[in-house]
């Protein structure tokens, strides 16, 4: 392990640093044990005070009256007035007229509060700290203010009480938990009979599906401390301090077993080591140490591993080897069902108007993750504290949806007359193209309203149903829809802009995929061209054949979209007069619902 020493700070510096605390103490201090004693009563309350003979010492300067009530410590203090017999009065009632009020404390408790407390303080800090120093055990550990302790978090008890119930959906995963929850209640049951809980359960899914939720929930529903720590906090500034923190982290579970070790971020130091020059050593170090102390304790010691990733397919195989993370729970994006109940479970944080349809934003926001969908019900009720409503209702959340997905709406974009219109053009493009195929997902909404993404309009398509299969025929419709927006510039203007681009890019994505990796082409039949790299992360692919069938592929690829956008001029040169109706109206009114597309298509010439 290699020594890293901290400069040797002169004295000069802590005694600078003690006198800076003392004086920071000072100032807070006094003014804070003052105002305690004192207390501002109206004038006609002292009045009242004197008429009931209750004022013991009184003083009148700088006009104000201070003044102690009869058998108690606190000042009073009001303001003076012009009171003619206010002297006699008070004399009258018994009190007593003294120089000055002490408003300060007495000396004695004053000396105790500013000076000697704060050395104490600092003088108990200095010895816990040579304490800490000396229990760590040499190398990298001895350094200043314990760096090398594990950061893991203790939560002791339940994790913040998130229970299965507060994760919505998710159904299968919880089911493959719940023997860990059992296990963790009653480790001797599953002892007496021998069989062995996995020590590491591996949490699989994209961003935001709730799996740092899930592992919580198992630490609060089995009612055990919850550490956690991410995978990233390990590989820190210091060669070493990672395997050091491991070695903590552990020793820290192994005293408060059963427990939960929640390491999020996994691929953060369990990444494949490759034989090629190591970029880090450090992770390196760490996974080792991590792998050794999972094989160091014990099977049944009652510490269970639960880990995140998002890269399953980056992990070490070391790492997932049985024994260690042999387990693999996938947390998937919640399917509509799924992102209904999500949507349900955080509208109880929020006042939400009776009788909103939550299946409709479920639809809506198809593809939505949980952590998306909490943020689509956070966005709804701030648009309406902003309108200064005291409940969210459904226009709200159908515009958070849009929010969360495309951006805020850009009040003040200016687009010309001449680019609004190329813009209303190209999304009626696109809705027209959606609906005079017989494959497509029916128009939800059309809108021409800038986003601060970018986008300049956009058309929103929704499922009825869940969809897990794509036909070919559908995927081509798909191609077709998205070539339609460009199809209608060209019609309507005869010249093309550069509106496009996240279209030309979603079609040549669609159609390679179509070639490549579901085999959808004549000529290279069922085979697999390219392999997908990290599922979860956007799914970035690789190239698996030869340059020559690449090129190939490109001419495929090209033949698919050029016939698609072929068939999309088609279809809106065939109906010009409902182009131009549905695109003037919409260039008027900025948004269209679905409803109000579809009656404009019905419509007779
Ligand atoms: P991950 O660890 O998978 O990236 P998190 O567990 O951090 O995701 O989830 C982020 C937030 O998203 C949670 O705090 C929660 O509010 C919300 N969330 C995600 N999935 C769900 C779910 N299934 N049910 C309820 N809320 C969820
Ligand atoms: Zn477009």
């Amino acid at each position: 392990m290699n020594e890293v020493k901290t400069p040797r700070k002169p004295m000069l510096y802590y005694i600078l640093v003690v006198l800076l605390v003392l004086l920071t103490l000072n100032f807070l201090a006094v003014p804070f044990a003052k105002k305690q004693t004192i207390k501002e009563v109206s004038y006609s309350k002292f009045m009242d005070m004197t008429e009931a003979k209750q004022i013991d010492e009184v003083t009148i300067k700088d006009n104000k009256i201070s003044f102690t009530k009869k058998g108690s410590n606190t000042i009073y203090q009001t303001g003076q007035m012009d009171d003619e017999g206010l002297v006699d009065r008070l004399h009258d009632s018994g009190a007593t007229f003294t120089e000055d009020v002490d408003e300060t404390m007495s000396p004695f408790l004053s000396f105790l509060l500013t000076w000697i407390i704060p050395i104490a303080i600092f003088w108990g800090l200095g010895v816990y700290m040579r304490r800490r120093m000396m229990n760590q055990n040499g190398g990298a550990n001895s350094m200043m203010f314990g760096m090398g302790r594990s950061n893991a978090k203790v939560y002791v008890k339940s994790a913040e009480g998130i229970r299965f119930d507060d994760v919505a959906g998710e159904d299968e995963a919880k089911e493959s938990l719940t023997e860990i929850v059992e296990y963790l209640h009653d480790p001797g049951k599953y002892k007496s009979i021998g069989a062995k809980m996995p020590k590491g359960i591996l949490l699989v899914g994209p961003p935001g599906t709730g799996k740092t939720m899930m592992a919580k929930a198992v630490a609060g529903e089995a009612n055990v401390p919850f550490f956690s720590i991410s995978g990233s906090e390990f590989v820190e500034m210091f060669v070493g301090m990672g395997a050091s923190k491991v070695r903590d982290l552990f020793k820290q579970a192994k005293e408060k077993a059963p427990c939960i070790v929640f390491i999020d971020e996994i691929d953060a130091i369990g990444k494949k080591r490759d034989g090629r020059f190591s970029a880090n050593d450090e992770r390196e170090q760490t996974l080792n140490q991590l792998l050794t102390e999972m094989d160091g304790f014990e099977d049944n010691t009652g510490v269970i591993i639960l880990a995140a990733t998002n890269r399953p397919e980056s992990l070490d195989p070391a790492l997932t080897r049985p024994g260690r993370f042999d387990r693999r729970v996938p947390v998937e994006l919640p399917d509509l069902a799924g992102r209904e109940a999500i949507l349900k479970v955080h509208a109880k944080d929020v006042r939400i108007k009776e009788g909103v349809d939550f299946r409709k934003i479920a639809r809506m926001a198809s593809g939505a993750s949980g952590a998306e969908l909490a943020n689509i019900i956070n966005e709804a009720a701030l648009r309406a504290v902003r309108d200064g409503r005291h409940e969210a209702d459904q226009a709200d959340l159908e515009e958070s949806i849009e929010t969360v997905i495309a951006g805020y709406q850009k009040k003040n974009a200016i687009l010309t007359d001449k680019e609004k219109r190329t813009v209303a053009y190209h999304e009626v493009g696109h809705a027209l193209v959606a609906a005079l195929q017989s494959h497509s997902a029916p128009v939800q909404k059309i809108t021409i309203i800038p986003r601060t993404s970018g986008a300049l309009g956009y058309t929103m398509q929704v499922e009825q149903d869940n969809h897990y299969l794509y036909t070919k025929e559908e995927m081509l419709d798909q191609i077709a829809t998205l070539t339609g927006g460009r199809a209608a510039e060209e019609i309507m203007f005869g010249t093309i802009s550069t509106g496009a681009s996240n279209d030309i890019q979603k079609a040549t994505q669609t159609a390679r995929a179509m070639i490549t990796q579901y085999g959808m082409s004549d000529a290279f039949d069922m085979v697999a061209l390219e392999t997908q790299q990290n599922q979860y992360l956007g799914g970035d692919t690789t190239s698996t054949c030869s340059a020559e069938t690449q090129r190939e592929v490109d001419q495929q690829v090209t033949e698919i979209v050029r016939g698609q956008h072929e068939k999309a001029k088609r279809l809106l040169g065939e109906n010009l007069p409902k182009l131009h109706r549905i695109a003037e109206y919409l260039y008027q009114k900025e948004t269209i619902t679905g409803e109000e597309f579809m009656d404009l298509l019905e419509e007779k010439e």
